[in-house]
């Protein structure tokens, strides 16, 4: 028994190792990644309804790995995130992401405001609020053109990510609550945090032609939104009946592949000619 026990015991052990030793080489190569070219933001944007007009846009990034092909940042921000990489990488981010913005408007392409994604353990890092302000000074953004995404759970625990969302706005950073209905406390949170932005999950879009649990939701969300002058963003738009759906119970700002796949160069950008997409 205790030789089969040992056994287990081992091929657990190895189990845990390969997964610390994946995370490990990961990590290792999303470092070497970033100063390979290999790591680039892509933008979607986000628009008016019912008329189109881009109003903003996300900035999301790519890893385009030489072997392993692209990798989605859903499985390379968390390992960022626990090495702590997540702090240098996430400047580099939103200093391409302000660098990009102020260029395209410099050449007259105007999607008003740029969204990055801030990650927890980020937001929570001290002098995150100052990198900002550096980098905005630096790239020559207007604070009031950025747009600061976060999720419910990183500022659900109060403490530094909250101070440092104070900090954001005192110099006119917007904040936008991501994945808004998904996470903790997302009411409450309201009553407290300066937020400006929310980003209605598309888990609550997508269903919203049904006559179901996710449409109420979509509805109490907007009455929300707009009882309290909060701007409501659809995320994950996909057709044109949602959109039109989404317009009919009050949404006027939306977000998904019905209006623009995420791009390194966004068609608003190709063509600034805007046209309905209904
Ligand atoms: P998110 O912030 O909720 O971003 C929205 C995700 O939905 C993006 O996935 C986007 O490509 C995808 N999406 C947009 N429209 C549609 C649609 O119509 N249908 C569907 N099914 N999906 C749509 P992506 O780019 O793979 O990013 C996934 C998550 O990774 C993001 O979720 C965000 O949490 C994280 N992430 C991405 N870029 C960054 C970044 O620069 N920094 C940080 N900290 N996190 C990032
Ligand atoms: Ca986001
Ligand atoms: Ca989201
Ligand atoms: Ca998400």
């Amino acid at each position: 028994a205790a030789k089969a026990d040992g056994g287990r015991h081992r091929r657990y052990a190895a189990v845990l190792d390969d997964q610390a030793g994946e995370e490990a080489r990961l990590g290792a190569e999303l470092r070497a990644a970033m100063d390979s070219g290999e790591l680039f933001m892509v933008y979607q944007p986000i628009v008016e309804l019912p008329h189109g007009r881009v109003e903003a846009v996300e900035s999301l990034i790519r890893w385009q790995h030489p072997d392993r092909g692209l990798i989605s940042p859903c499985d390379f921000i968390p390992v960022a995130e626990r090495t702590g990489l997540i702090v240098e990488l996430g400047e580099w981010i939103l200093r391409t992401a302000c660098a990009q913005h102020v260029a395209w408007r410099r050449s007259g392409i105007a999607p008003r405001r740029m969204g990055v994604n801030v990650s927890a353990r980020q937001l929570a890092e001290p002098g995150f609020a100052g990198m900002v302000a550096a980098v905005l000074a630096e790239t020559r953004m207007v604070p009031g053109d950025l747009i600061v995404e976060v999720t419910e759970t990183a500022v659900f625990g109060g403490g530094a990510a909250v101070r440092a969302v104070h900090e954001l706005t005192e110099f006119g950073v917007e904040i936008a609550l991501d994945d808004f209905g998904t996470g903790h406390s997302s009411l409450g949170l309201l009553q407290t945090l300066p937020v400006r932005v929310l980003k209605v999950d598309k888990s609550f879009v997508e269903n919203v032609t049904l006559a179901g649990r996710h449409a109420v939701i979509a509805t109490s969300l907007i009455q929300v939104a707009n009882g309290l002058g909060l701007v409501a963003v659809a995320e994950g738009v996909e057709t044109a009946e949602q959109a039109e759906e989404l317009y009919r119970i009050g949404y006027r700002r939306a977000q998904g592949y019905h209006f623009g796949h995420p791009a390194r160069v966004p068609e608003f950008a190709r063509n600034e000619a805007s046209t309905s997409k209904f």
